[in-house]
């Protein structure tokens, strides 16, 4: 049973799907693990400590020759992968429905006509038993906490009050949008640099969990929200983006920091700050738009661009994880080793995704030779 593990080739990308930690616990079970040369290289990691942990590393041929499972961050180009076995899992983040050369459905194709069995992570359900196997969640919670250390950043003013011989420098007001897995922790960071923190959601569960981190709910009171399922929000109605609009303005207007990560699974990113509206912020003043590579929730904002727009800074940073690329591969890496860990069979020396098992229903892509994802094929 042999693991491969794959150098990261999309611009910007720096994490790794496995560590010398990961690589070790997988050897413990009965694996050999077999890593591209310089994949650790983005994240800190030298050959040298893969070796040390027991792996053998050696160029992409080799690693993948005999290989069972493939493992990376993201879904590698199809043209990469010569000599694959049938049947050899490939377990990343695949971006299945992702437009470009980064995902999409041409490699889901090219990924079934290889032969291989696609898993795409960030298809995880989110029940129970798959929390630590959640890429998204992991990713998302480096990506919240990121966020408000580049706000700090691109800020030419302080976040914490402080009171000094020379006069006294106010709190920065930092606005949260959208309190998932990277608004909670967007909070919880601005919070702790000393920030005046508030923050919205269209699901009503979470006002009690920003006021619980110690942030004022920002909340329309007027139209219901969007309690979604799977803990996702979905779409809201017209009458309640007006209200939500209107909010918005209000509020915007008194902040110095605005961080948005709101998301809606399948659809683009809901569109929640205006020019106008941006227009209406103090000039310095600074906004994140986590979901700018999902279409955006700024207007104005560009993917991989420190946008100005009226004296505000737009920050579109693309693949925020990657940004912390060691501790994002740290935890990466362990999703994947809980999710082999989680379906190992000791008899058969290898993972195995029992039939109907809603895990593998889920994030099953492709398997022998055809596309059969649900998602994907109906
Ligand atoms: P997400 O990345 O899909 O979206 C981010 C946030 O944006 C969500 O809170 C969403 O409600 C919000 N949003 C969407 N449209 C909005 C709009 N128009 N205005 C304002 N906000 C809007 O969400 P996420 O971070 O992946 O997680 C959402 C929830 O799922 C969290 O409560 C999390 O705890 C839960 N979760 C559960 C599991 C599990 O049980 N295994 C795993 C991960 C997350």
């Amino acid at each position: 049973m042999k693991v491969a593990a794959l150098r990261e080739t999309a611009a910007g990308e720096r994490r790794v799907a496995v560590t010398p930690e990961t690589a070790r616990k997988l050897i413990a079970l009965g694996a050999e693990v077999a890593v591209e040369a310089g994949a650790g290289a983005g994240a800190s990691i030298a050959d040298a400590d893969y070796a040390a942990a027991g792996a053998s590393v050696g160029a992409r041929v080799e690693v993948l020759a005999g290989a069972d499972v493939i493992l990376g961050v993201q879904g590698p180009d199809p043209a990469s992968l010569v000599g694959t076995k049938p049947g050899a899992w490939l377990v990343a983040a695949l971006n299945p429905t992702g437009a470009g050369e980064k995902g999409g459905r041409a490699r889901v194709d090219a990924y079934a006509t290889a032969g291989l069995e696609a898993l795409a992570m960030e298809w995880m359900p989110r029940i129970t038993r798959a929390q630590s196997m959640d890429i998204l969640s992991s990713q998302s919670n480096l990506s919240g906490y990121k966020a408000v250390l580049d706000a700090a950043a691109e800020y030419d003013r302080a976040f914490p009050m402080m009171m000094t011989a020379a006069g006294t420098v106010s709190a920065a007001r930092v606005f949260v949008m959208g309190v998932g897995v990277a608004g909670l922790q967007a909070i919880a960071t601005a919070r702790r640099l000393g920030a005046q923190v508030s923050a919205t959601d269209v699901r009503s569960a979470t006002r009690e969990q920003i006021m619980s981190l110690g942030a004022k709910p920002v909340f329309v009171e007027t139209v219901a929200g969007s309690e979604g399922a799977g803990g996702y929000a979905g779409e809201t109605s017209p009458e309640y983006q007006r209200a939500q609009a209107e909010l918005v303005s209000a509020h915007i207007s008194k902040q110095d920091i605005v961080i948005t990560t709101a998301l809606i699974p399948g659809r683009p990113a809901p569109k929640l700050v205006t020019d106008a509206q941006l227009a209406t912020m103090r000039p310095g003043s600074v906004v994140v738009d986590l979901a700018v590579e999902q279409g955006g929730n700024v207007e104005g904002a560009v993917p991989g661009e420190v946008a100005l727009r009226h004296g505000v800074r737009v920050v579109g940073h693309r693949n925020v994880p990657s940004r912390l690329a060691a501790d994002a591969s740290a935890l990466f890496s362990r999703n994947l080793l809980n999710f082999l860990t989680a379906f190992w069979d000791k008899e058969a020396g290898r993972p195995v995704l029992p039939e109907g098992d809603e895990i593998g229903d889920a994030i099953r892509l492709t398997r022998g030779g055809q596309v059969v994802s649900a998602r994907l094929v109906s």
